[in-house]
């Protein structure tokens, strides 16, 4: 029903060498006296991969950072397949009532860093029978070891459970996730983890979110997280508030307050509060096959939500890249990119065919009557065409012919109704060498 740890890796390996144009694999390796670890990064960019990401959303997505939480890297798994074949994704998308492209849009512009499983030593103690284990291999809680407000303990503070290690970042895994935060700058980390069902952000060590603007936009955007992928149950806010205890060194608060991070989250994916708290395979995984199947679809489901809803928030910059017909439009009507993005068809058509009327180029000629403008007017046309791009003559040929041809029809008229006629008035009159008074 589960992967094991080397399945995990076996099928991250095959999906990254299948679709090895946007895919790719980084083993990161520290050790610390005789204690190595290694954080397997899969850096997944849509659009081709690239070595400048300064440009695109930047999304970084952990999985398995507490060994006995083994549905965490079932949804890294079906994220990756989810990733390498968007199409049912863009589907859901649109029955939400999103533009087709939207999705497929913004996935051209995203990177996505995820680990499938950080603390594999822990993985490997769950698997070899002690299944309430969640530290890493030298019993140091890898969520617990962040260098902010470090060591601070609870009144129930357990050892056992969240053991903070000899001193801040003393353990190789989290040095690693911090490295990697440091160098890739996500504008997004979720952290995603089991035990109950809630979607928190900072903060975790005290029980209140940040005070802005951008922290209550990014509490609305976990509230539609919860409405469209956790069914309204989730838990929704400060981790502190809302977990029922404070938690002092997380990833998450590092991530926000000392990385700077915007959006930083722990996701809580699943949980059986009824499971005794001894039975920790029963409270922190699904026991049927299907459950897994549905939290793990759902949940790798809910990072695509996530996507469509960055868009808009103060720490998420602007769209660079456009569907092509609106980027054709855009640029026709050298208004904002983001603004025409958001547009409904018509109105940009509409738009369109007012700039085309507008057009001063068109309206001067038309006014001096220039014997020219016939030819300038057709290049006019052409050049006009030629912004407005794919746009105009996929959208709106026909429209724009009935214009040409209303132009053309006015161009021919007031030449014949002057130029022309002058012209022909000349033409009957005998050709004189020059011009004699009368
Ligand atoms: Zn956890």
């Amino acid at each position: 029903m589960y992967h094991t740890m080397d399945q995990v890796f076996g099928e991250v390996d095959r999906i990254v060498e299948d679709n090895s144009g946007f895919m790719k694999m980084t083993p990161l390796t520290l050790t610390d006296n005789d204690y190595s670890a290694t954080v397997k990064v899969v850096t997944i960019e849509p659009g081709g991969l690239s070595d400048d990401h300064s440009g695109k959303l930047r999304l970084l997505v952990n999985f398995g950072e507490h060994g006995r939480e083994l549905i965490s890297s079932e949804v890294a798994l079906m994220l990756m397949h989810y990733l390498a074949e968007p199409a049912m994704e863009v589907e859901k998308s649109v029955l939400r009532g999103h533009p087709r492209h939207r999705l497929a849009t913004l996935l051209q512009q995203t990177v996505i860093k995820l680990i499938p499983m950080e603390n594999v030593h822990g993985r490997a103690i769950v698997e070899a029978g002690s299944l309430c284990e969640r530290k890493n291999g030298r019993g140091v809680d890898p969520n617990r070891n962040w260098d902010l407000h470090w060591g601070h303990k609870e009144k129930d503070y357990d050892p056992m459970e969240e053991y903070e290690g000899p001193k801040p970042f003393s353990e190789p895994e989290a040095m690693l996730m911090r490295q990697l935060a440091k160098d890739f700058q996500p504008h997004v980390w979720v952290n995603v983890h089991s035990g109950m069902e809630a979607l928190f952000m900072p903060y975790d060590h005290v029980a209140k979110i940040p005070d802005g603007e951008a922290a209550q936009a990014t509490l609305r955007i976990l509230e539609q997280l919860n409405t469209i992928n956790c069914g309204g149950r989730c838990a929704v806010g400060s981790g502190g508030k809302s977990v029922g205890y404070l938690a002092h060194g997380t990833a998450t608060d590092y991530m926000y307050d000392k990385l700077g991070v915007p959006l930083s989250f722990t996701w809580e994916i699943y949980g059986d509060e009824k499971a005794p708290y001894t039975d920790c395979f029963r409270m922190f995984n699904p026991l049927q096959k299907k459950q897994v199947d549905d939290v793990a679809a759902n949940w790798a489901s809910a990072i695509f939500t996530l996507l469509e809803l960055l868009p808009g928030h103060p720490a998420i910059p602007k769209l660079k890249v456009l569907h092509p017909a609106r980027r054709g439009a855009a640029e026709a009507l050298g208004s904002d990119a983001e603004e025409v993005y958001n547009l409904p068809g018509e109105k940009i058509a509409a738009k369109l065919t007012q700039k085309i009327e507008q057009s001063s180029t068109l309206t001067a000629l038309m006014e001096n009557r220039d014997t020219d403008f016939i030819g300038d007017a057709l290049s006019s046309t052409a050049a006009l065409s030629q912004l407005g791009a794919q746009y105009v003559w996929q959208h709106f040929g026909f429209l724009l012919c009935i214009l040409a041809v209303v132009m053309v029809g006015l161009i021919v008229r007031s030449f014949y109704h002057h130029q022309a006629l002058w012209v022909l008035k000349r033409l009957k009159v005998p050709r004189r060498s020059r011009v004699i008074p009368l």
